[in-house]
């Protein structure tokens, strides 16, 4: 039997990952919840990896209101629930639940909808027609291609180093733009306006191999890692002549408050938030 402890006069939510104690969305909910004046109890709590589905269960018997999801367990939370969005079904993984009557869970995935909202609202990057390069094949990857499609890009290409998992997302994308994939060798006579790594080499502080002709001029890239120093992807977009580099903070700030809308219908006032954790961080 899992035994969660619950806040008995609050609605209770809750983020599963392993690891989780650097998690950053208890503190996001919570800054949420206080600007919006919504009373809620957020945890975050730490998940043997193989009793995921019993800590789902444990917190629906409960009559917990909502789940966020991280990694290892964003595919599996996916296999769980009963009903998905269509932007779940095209990620094939979620990262928030919530319960409907009886043994009823919903599953979203608000990284793609998180990612987008930072890249075009909070730093004013035109995706119209630019080339775009994603390295990586990885959940995250799968999450953010269908809202950079709809900003029209000129082409989209995936990078990975296990080829198959490009080519297997590049072929479910089969619309008027172009989502092609090449392995590291092959991008060394291309070039790209907006570079985004989705690899998890970052969290090593390792980079994937790329040629030093790969950004085009006032090229954007974007690290979907968040840190408080410059990840090693930033270091190299910088010494590569990117104009504008970015890390995954504002990604995160704006996934959760997808989630946060989710759940109680009011969408938070996410700049303010993405501030104060830039101020505040150590
Ligand atoms: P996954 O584990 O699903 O994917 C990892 C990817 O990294 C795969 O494409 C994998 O390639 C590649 N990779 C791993 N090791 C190497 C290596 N040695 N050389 C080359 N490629 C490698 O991870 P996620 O998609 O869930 O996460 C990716 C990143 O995005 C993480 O850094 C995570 O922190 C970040 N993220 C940030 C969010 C935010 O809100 N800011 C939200 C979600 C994710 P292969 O297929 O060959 O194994």
């Amino acid at each position: 039997m899992i035994d969660i402890k619950f806040n008995e006069l609050l609605d209770n939510y809750a983020v599963l990952g392993n690891p989780i104690k650097h998690s950053k969305s208890p503190e996001i909910h919570s800054l949420f919840a206080k600007q919006t004046t919504i009373n809620i109890y957020y945890q975050s709590l730490e998940v043997p990896l193989t009793s995921f589905n019993d800590y789902v269960y444990a917190f629906l018997e409960k009559k917990g209101k909502g789940l966020n999801v991280t990694v290892p367990f964003k595919e599996q939370a996916f296999k769980i629930c009963t009903h998905h969005t269509k932007r779940a079904i095209s990620a094939g993984s979620v990262n928030t639940l919530w319960f409907g009557t009886g043994a009823t869970i919903y599953g979203d995935t608000t990284d793609g909808k998180g990612f987008i909202n930072d890249l075009i609202y909070n730093h004013k990057v035109e995706i119209k027609n630019k080339s775009v390069l994603i390295l990586g094949a990885g959940g995250s990857v799968r999450a953010i291609i269908e809202p950079l499609l709809k900003q029209a890009p000129k082409e989209i290409c995936i990078v990975n180093r296990t080829l198959t998992k490009a080519k297997e997302i590049a072929q479910m994308f089969t619309g008027e733009i172009h989502v092609t994939y090449c392995s590291y060798e092959q991008l060394n006579n291309q070039s790209f306006d907006i570079v985004i790594n989705g690899t998890s080499l970052s969290l090593q502080a390792k980079l994937p191999p790329l040629p030093k002709t790969l950004l085009n001029k006032n090229a954007c890239c974007y690290d979907l890692m968040y840190s408080y120093n410059q990840t090693v992807f930033m270091q190299w977009a910088k010494s590569n002549g990117a104009s504008l580099i970015l890390d995954g903070l504002g990604m995160l700030v704006e996934q959760a408050a997808e989630s946060f809308n989710i759940w109680h219908k009011v969408k938070p006032n996410t700049k303010e938030v993405i501030r104060h954790l830039r101020k505040n961080q150590k």
